[in-house]
């Protein structure tokens, strides 16, 4: 399809945007992953605005208007408008851009933009009042997991970042700072080049993403800070019945009104430490973050390649002593070869002609042609400290890695400019990039899914969730690329289902190759340790010890903190009580059959909520 592409946004237009050192490589992949489109950007839509459950067109209409008037008219935006799915850098707030169901079916009805903490307070004491869900996002750029969609159709989705995008404070003394949700690592990190500090940023593979959202959801990265989640600290949060908390030591009033002195400094405080339960779960409103940076420090990025299939478990094996004695320096990654065809943004089609997933003998044939040859994976690793500290930590690593046969290793200056490795080195070092898109050019209109479950560092337990995808990858029929993110104990699988959102059938194997690997790894007794929306009941229900009682837990707390049910019904699979048992959860095949017209309602008619 050929369009005329507007340029993406940078980041002095839109607090969503790019810097400018990345503007051609933006637009370049833009103009790529559009030339494999082959879905109009838009379809007329066959609703109107999908209106709260158990809500009146009247009632709404007058809770919208009682809103505008608090918050202001063009802060909360009806949600009536065709949906564009849009691209990574310009991507919607009004649906899942990666839907799996309908376009049309996980849909807000407005869209509101607080600009302050106590608009936000505002925004939930209406919500209560009118009995309306909320669904707050940072920026809605967690695409796979469920985007900028809430998992309650026709609920009122906050949009933090648009208007509550301020870095607070940097802390350079203390290697820190405090963030509002629509602070994107793109904009952290542009912020310290410009003050010059000596500190480094994490950021997963993509910059594009909130700091704050990404580390509530518990998303990784890769300095040695990739923990965010573990590496935050200090939150300032709106609480579902409109009250304010502050964690950490943020609970202690600072001298004359001050903001505590070491809110920063020290995460748990005194008492039960509560930040967990902000994270992954629907029980606040996070609208500021203290987040840990790392003291700038010399590092290396290199590649291990190993020659067989059947050397994975021996090479997890292998990293298990590595991690956990601190020689490895970040969460490295180990990737199947067939990730460095995607990785060089070149279309399947380029690589295969047939139809179902790329054989295994064509990946090797084309691995041949490529810098690294023909191997099976992939280690990228980094190594951080001054010279003589790093080549004695590679010459560890690599006396335990050269005794799988067949190992080669491999320096960015070994590789060509335009290597996956240079760009990994850059992630790595804590600097925020694109690249990472290139591999949605696989098929066109590519969205993905990410199975992500959690197996000990150990080469047997790998070995059983990896039979498991390739197993029900083939019986799906879909290209299966892991990539494995390993630390010293636990390792993160994590597999992209890839599929072409134009296609029903598609969609209808991915989401039933995913509710089969859920299973399949939880017979097992391996979880997921996040998913998307419409995954979460079903995982959720894997944590199933003892009768449920973490549900049970969760649910307890959920309807204390919010008896009306309002914030954010279903995430993560919590439910509050005014939901509970009414048919909501997706605990079968509803997302199946869901795909292609059908509707997630809950499968029973609500009598009064
Ligand atoms: P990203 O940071 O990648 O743009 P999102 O803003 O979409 O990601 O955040 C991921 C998910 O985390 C959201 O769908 C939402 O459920 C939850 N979330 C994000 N920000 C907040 C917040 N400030 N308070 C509460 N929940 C949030």
């Amino acid at each position: 399809m050929s369009q005329a592409l507007n340029s993406p946004p940078t980041l002095s237009e839109q607090y969503r945007g790019y810097p400018e050192r990345l503007a051609s490589q933006a637009q370049e992949s833009k103009n790529r992953l559009y030339s494999n489109k082959t879905a109009p950007e838009s379809v007329p839509r066959k609703r109107g605005v999908r209106l709260p459950p158990d809500t009146t067109q009247d009632g709404f209409d007058r809770a919208i208007s009682a809103l505008q008037q608090q918050i202001g008219q063009q802060n909360v935006v009806l949600n009536d408008k065709p949906l564009i799915d849009g691209w990574y850098l310009d991507h919607p707030n009004t649906h899942d851009a990666f839907h799996v169901v309908d376009q049309e079916d996980l849909v807000s009805s407005a869209v509101a933009y607080p600009e302050s903490t106590t608009e936000v307070q505002t925004i939930v004491k209406w919500a209560n009042k009118y009995s309306i869900p909320l669904w707050p996002i940072s920026m809605g750029r967690n695409l796979g997991y469920g985007g900028g969609a809430p998992r309650v159709p026709g609920s009122v989705v906050v949009d933090l970042g648009k208007r509550m995008n301020k870095i607070l404070n940097i802390d350079p003394d203390n290697a820190s700072c405090v963030v509002e949700p629509g602070v994107s690592y793109f904009e952290l990190y542009e912020e310290i080049q410009r003050r010059k500090l000596p500190l480094w940023i994490d950021c997963p593979d993509l910059g594009g993403g909130s700091v704050l959202g990404n580390a509530i959801d518990r998303g990784v990265g890769y300095t040695p800070m990739g923990d965010h989640f573990a590496n935050h600290c200090g939150m300032e949060i709106v609480l579902p019945n409109g009250e304010l908390l502050r964690t950490g030591m943020g609970a202690m009033p600072g001298k004359y009104g001050a903001d505590n002195p070491t809110w920063q400094s020290f995460q748990p405080a005194y008492g039960p430490y509560s930040d967990g339960m902000f994270s992954q779960s629907n029980f606040g409103i996070v609208c500021q973050m203290g987040v840990w940076l790392m003291r700038e420090t010399g590092h290396q990025s290199y590649l291990f390649t190993f020659p067989r299939d059947e050397d994975f478990p021996e090479i997890v094996e292998a990293i298990r002593p590595l991690a956990q004695n601190r020689i490895l320096g970040n969460i490295p990654q180990l990737r199947h070869v067939v990730q460095e065809l995607n990785v060089t943004g070149l279309p399947k089609s380029h690589w295969y002609s047939g139809t179902g997933p790329i054989p295994r003998d064509v990946v090797r044939k084309h691995a041949r042609n490529l810098p690294t040859g023909e191997c099976s994976w992939v280690f990228y690793g980094t190594q951080y400290g001054d010279l003589a500290g790093i080549e004695s930590q590679l010459e560890i690593i690599k006396t335990a890695f050269f005794k799988i046969k067949g190992t080669k290793f491999f320096l960015p200056s070994d590789l060509p400019p335009d290597h996956y490795l240079h760009s990994r080195a850059k992630v790595c070092a804590g600097i925020p990039v694109l690249r990472e898109l290139d591999w949605l050019n696989w098929k066109p209109n590519a969205a993905h899914l990410f199975f992500s479950p959690i197996t000990p560092t150990k080469g047997a337990d790998a070995k059983v969730v990896h039979d498991i995808n390739i197993r029900l990858h083939e019986k799906y029929g879909i290209d299966l690329f892991p990539t494995l993110c390993v630390a010293g104990r636990e390792m993160h699988y994590i597999t992209n289902i890839v599929y072409d959102r134009s296609s029903d059938d598609e969609k209808r194997r991915s989401a039933a190759l995913m509710r089969e690997l859920i299973a399949a790894a939880a017979n097992e007794g391996y979880g997921e340790y996040r998913t998307h929306i419409l995954f979460a009941d079903q995982v959720a229900r894997t944590y199933s010890w003892g009768d449920n009682a973490l549900m049970r837990f969760n649910e307890t707390i959920k309807d204390a903190l919010d008896p009306n049910g309002i914030l954010a019904p279903g995430r993560n699979g919590i439910w509050p009580k005014k939901y509970r048992g009414k048919g909501w959860e997706l605990l079968g095949d509803e997302t199946e059959r869901a795909i292609g017209g059908g509707t997630i309602e809950p499968k029973k008619t609500m009598s009064r909520l």
